[in-house]
């Protein structure tokens, strides 16, 4: 009787073992595929954003150029086109500044702030947008700075710089590390800041205020940007 009671006893534990497996094997083949599903969609609809940030704005001018053009105008113009062309491709842009104003009163808070938007953005990479100038009026060209130690600001740098080479290919430039530009120091996503052209070059300040040549500029830009992030 005894012994008749303890099979009992251990056929109901068996059974107990095979219905809670059974459900465990179910949750995990639901749980697969949930995760095949969830891979699939995040490869076609995978949602991305990049922080486009137009470098200066409001009493902060920047520089300016042989012909009196301000960067911080130059700059908002090719980062509002260049928001256009990512968004027109399903990219999720944050924008440092969007009006001619700049982000606090004094440049170090200023440089804070917008370090703050990108480290808070989430986003797969920062783009800050500034012209150059130099001594010698004769040189121009576009060119895009990235950290020593970042390997993805340096290949983000890689696809921008290609871009910007092939449309300016009689002053084509190589991306160049720096790490003392606050930006780069201290944001903590991918960061590249480009210096789309010299405003101490007149015939390339010329250039950098024409809204066409401002768009080729960001068409290009953008491009890099969907290497990058796609
Ligand atoms: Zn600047």
């Amino acid at each position: 009787m005894l012994r008749k009671i303890r099979y009992i006893l251990a056929a109901a534990v068996l059974a107990g073992v095979i219905l809670v497996c059974g459900g465990a094997a179910e949750k995990l083949k639901h749980y697969l595929a949930e995760e095949t599903a969830g891979h699939i969609s995040a490869g076609k609809n995978k949602e991305v954003t990049v922080v486009i940030d137009a470098g200066h704005g409001g009493l902060d001018c920047g520089k300016i150029g042989v012909n009196g053009a301000e960067e911080k105008k130059i700059n908002l113009e090719i980062a509002k086109l260049i928001k256009k062309f990512l968004e027109e491709d399903g990219v999720k842009v944050i924008m440092t500044r969007e009006t001619d104003e700049r982000l606090a009163d004094h440049q170090v808070d200023d440089l804070e702030k917008r370090v703050e938007i990108m480290n808070k953005s989430g986003a797969a990479l920062a783009v800050s947008i500034h012209q150059n100038s130099y001594t010698d009026a004769s040189v121009s060209g576009a060119q895009v700075f990235y950290h020593s130690k970042s390997e993805q600001g340096e290949r983000a740098a890689g696809a921008i710089q290609a871009g910007l080479n092939e449309l300016n290919p009689q002053h084509s430039k190589k991306i160049k590390a720096n790490d003392t530009y606050y930006i780069l120091k201290n944001t903590e996503i991918p960061v590249v800041i480009v210096e789309s052209g010299f405003l101490s070059n007149y015939e390339e300040a010329e250039k950098l205020m024409e809204a066409e040549y401002q768009e080729a500029v960001a068409a290009v830009v953008a491009e890099g940007i969907k290497e990058f992030v796609f």
